[in-house]
Formats: C-alpha cells, structure tokens, sequence
C-alpha cells in the first residue's frame, strides 16, 4: 500500500468497526477495572495494566502506517527501554551512535552497563563501514538528531542481520510518512511520538512497531511487568493527531526545502545541514531511503550570542527543547553537551506558510 493510500484509509480506520449508533470520533476510556466474571479470556479486556481500547485504536491507528503490529508506550524513551529490554541480556554487546539523540547512550551507559551490557559508541557516519560482528544490538538513528547525518539502512539492516545483530532504528525524526525503515530490513523501528505524530506539544509517547512475532511478545511483556504504560488520554490525544499528521508533515517538509535553501544564501548563516540540498553530505542516501527529507534544518551562526540572539529575538520561533510542533521552534544544541559549534542551531520547521515565516527568520538573522 503507497504511503497516500494509508494516509486516507486512516482517515476512516475507525468508521470501518462501527455498530449503528456508535461515536465517530473514539471516547475517552479511563478505566483500571473491566468487568471481568469467570476465567480471563485472550483479547478480553481485564486490568488497566495490561488492556485499554484508546491504546488499541491508537495501536491500529500506527500499525496502518507502520505497517506493522505496534504497541505504545508513555514517551520515545519508554520505547526505547522496551526494545533494549526486549533483547539485551548480560554478556550482550551494543552498538549505539556517539552523536545520536544523547539520552539513548546515557540510558545504555547508565543502567545496561551495570547489568553487563558492554556498551560501543561509533559516529553515524561511520555506521556504513560495517564491521557488526559480535554486536547483539545496533542502534541506528537516522538523520541523526541533531547532525542530520544518514545511515544507508539497507546496507546497514543486512549486514546487522547476517553478523547475527537485531536492528533497532529510531525514526522519529522522519515519521513513516518520510522513511520507512521496516521496509528496509529493520528488525524493531522505535519512535518519540512527542515530535511530529504528536504534534502540539501537549503530550509525550512513544511507540515501538516490528514484524517479528517473538520481539513483539517480548515488548509487550516488558509493558505489562515493567508498569510502563501510556495514560489514556495521551493516548487519546496521539489518536486525534495522527489523524492530521500526513498534512502537518507534508507542510512542515514543503517549507523546510524552501527555508533551508534561503538560510543557505543568508550573509549572516554559516553552515546549513538538510539532507535535502544537492551538495549535503546526506543526501545521495537521503534521497535512495527517504521519501521527505524532513523538517530539521541545521544551521550555524557566528557564536552563542548570535545564535541565542536569533532563537529569541525571532517573533516566528519558540525556544524550545523538542521540535515537530505545528509552531516552528529552535535551540541551540551546545546548551546540552551535543558535540557541535557553539553557534548551532537546529530549526524545527512548523506550519506556518512559509513567506511570513521566512519573513520573521530573516528580520532576526538580519538584525545580528
Ligand atoms: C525526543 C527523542 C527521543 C525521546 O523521546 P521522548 O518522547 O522525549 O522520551 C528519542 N529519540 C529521538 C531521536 C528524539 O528526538
């Protein structure tokens, strides 16, 4: 199924399952206890741990877009512990990306090194080198938060799956509606769907989606014993964004390629890192493996003061620590240990139209 079939048929997901009389838009179940006589039965729900229905619609609502059989959890990071639980056992070895999104490698330094984990860090860009061997888990990012460098995922799944290694990639930075990395031979696929599904910055959560029935179990179990569920509501909310998301991030992409390009031919801009550009480092891959090319911009300024200048002196950005909001954000990445220039930015296009919005950018960048 193309990604424009998935995105319309999710438009009617729910619609397809409904009674005479039934709400079309999915009611808020807050519930611990179901009503539960005589013995447990398979997919009848019993306790708020383990069941809730605003959980299986949203589950539907991703594995329609996945393509995969999913199970959420209550933010990225959640999901992530639950794919690393779901593998890793003492003696493991792992490979993680050096400069990848920073608390994956602090979860693995800090908690799965002491259960006798060894943990390996590598740059993304030298993930397409190989060399696999001995790894139970690789753990790919790509575009790398906040780099926007880029893993040749085929290569990368193939080589993992023959040197004996599970797969992990993280596709939060491009939603399925941008790469589909499944497709491209990974084994787990996790996701922050506090970025772009979520959309508002309202609410955290998270989701690991695979094809493979025995990680899947694995994942689910760790749900259910570990306690780490997702809230009904926010389950909810994620329900009701997913139902605008193909829009949000065609928008967010469209003008990302515009502002990227003008940011380029900026006199008060440096460097701009976006996969879309001919001439990026990213991009002969970027263009094989995904289908957008984001919404990220990487840009460099002069130094700290300029780039804290720009972020809050511009009317059109928050300063903000996440990005993937309808609102445009940006933050200098520094702040927070990332090993880049201390004038980096990274700009979250949102979906604003885009002149306004290239408006408010160049008043700022031109005021430095
Ligand atoms: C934000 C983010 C996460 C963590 O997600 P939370 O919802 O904040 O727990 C993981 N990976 C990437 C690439 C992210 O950007």
């Amino acid at each position: 199924m193309s990604d424009e079939k998935r995105a319309a048929r999710l438009q009617h997901l729910r619609a397809e399952g409904l009674a005479k009389g039934d709400p079309l838009a999915l009611p808020l179940t807050m519930a611990s206890m179901f009503n539960l006589p005589g013995n447990p039965e398979p997919g009848v729900a019993g306790y708020g741990r383990m069941d809730n229905p605003v959980w299986d619609a949203v589950e539907e609502a991703l594995a329609l877009i996945e393509d995969a059989p999913v199970r959420v959890f209550p933010s990225g990071m959640a999901a992530i512990s639950a794919a690393l639980f779901a593998v890793l056992k003492a003696g493991d070895r792992i490979l993680v990306p050096s400069d990848g999104y920073y608390t994956t490698r602090l979860l693995a330094d800090r908690y799965f090194a002491k259960l006798g984990v060894e943990v390996v860090e590598r740059p993304t860009v030298a993930f397409s080198e190989g060399g696999y061997d001995g790894f139970a888990l690789v753990f790919l990012e790509t575009p790398s938060n906040p780099g926007l460098d880029v893993i040749d995922l085929a290569g990368a799944c193939a080589a993992i799956r023959a040197a004996g290694g599970v797969s992990v990639v993280d596709n939060t930075t491009m939603t399925p509606f941008g790469q589909r990395p499944l497709d491209l031979g990974a084994d787990l696929v996790v996701a922050s769907d506090t970025k772009a599904p979520g959309g508002h910055s309202d609410v955290l959560m998270g989701h690991v989606a695979t094809r493979d029935a025995a990680l899947l179990d694995e994942v689910t179990q760790w749900r259910k014993l570990s306690g780490a569920i997702p809230g009904p509501f926010e389950a909810w909310l994620l329900h009701r964004s997913l139902e605008t998301l193909e829009v949000r991030f065609d928008r967010m992409c469209a003008n990302a390629q515009v502002i990227a390009e003008r940011l380029a031919d900026h006199p008060a801009v440096g460097q701009v890192r976006f996969p879309g550009f001919a001439g990026d480092p990213a991009h002969a891959v970027a263009a094989k493996q995904m289908t957008r090319f984001g919404f990220l911009i990487g840009l460099t300024l002069k130094d700290e003061a300029a780039a804290e200048a720009f972020i809050n002196g511009c009317a059109m950005l928050a300063p903000t620590t996440s990005f993937g909001g309808t609102h445009s954000t940006a933050e200098r990445r520094a702040r927070w240990g990332d090993d880049v220039a201390p004038g980096f930015v990274r700009l979250s296009v949102g979906i604003e139209p885009v002149d306004p919005l290239w408006q408010a950018l160049d008043t700022a960048l031109s005021a430095l």
